[in-house]
């Protein structure tokens, strides 16, 4: 099974544009080309973002977030980027079939969401000031921007992610996604991670 074509992505792209994706989930305030409104990746209390309708990006200026109008979806709505590309592809009333991991019905829904917890977190990380080094490196082995956030490339730091986890969900569970050590310690600390998905896509 293909991961979600480019031209689906292309087409879903050309048909959503970024203010009026924005814009339905945050008012958005005209200054200039740009648009700008309050971040909601991190506690912002002036809008420090600002969105671009002519590079069809976003990017606040104090937490780094930043992207398209796919991964703006994916981020805000918590869901994976497939399910944002089919979120938006319904918006645009495009009629791409798009064929969804059920995360629902399966008995290892906790699982899925730690995932997707911790990912954003090394996400975030990654686009952080901290992740700084990283993102050089990254930028060295020709790895774009769109490439990370596509593949949901991240970095882990040393703060100690599993003992917060821990307060949301059992120990074992965390030492056996492997995730965690036995004294709750984090297994990964100072590494680009990568994610590992299973994607299918029917066209
Ligand atoms: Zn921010």
């Amino acid at each position: 099974m293909p991961l979600i074509s480019d031209s689906i992505i292309k087409q879903v792209r050309e048909n959503n544009d970024i203010v009026d994706v924005i814009g339905s989930y945050l008012p958005l305030v005209q200054k200039g080309k740009n648009y700008f409104c309050v971040c909601p990746f991190h506690d912002d209390h002036t809008p420090s973002m600002s969105v671009s309708r002519e590079k069809q990006i976003f990017r606040c200026f104090v937490c780094g977030a930043t992207g398209n109008a796919i991964t703006f979806v994916r981020d805000y709505e918590k869901v994976s980027f497939q399910e944002a590309v089919d979120i938006l592809a319904k918006k645009a009333g495009l009629n791409v079939n798009i064929q969804l991991k059920r995360e629902d019905n399966t008995p290892y829904k906790e699982e899925y969401e730690i995932f997707n917890v911790v990912t954003m977190l090394y996400k975030n990380n990654l686009n952080s000031q901290k992740g700084a080094k990283a993102r050089e490196y990254l930028e060295k082995r020709n790895l774009t921007k769109e490439v990370l956030d596509y593949f949901d490339i991240g970095l882990s730091l040393s703060t100690g992610v599993c003992k917060n986890l821990s307060t949301k969900y059992e120990k074992e569970k965390l030492i056996n996604l492997g995730l965690a050590r036995e004294d709750l310690s984090d297994l990964f600390t100072n590494r680009i991670m990568f994610t590992i998905k299973i994607i299918m896509v029917t066209q």
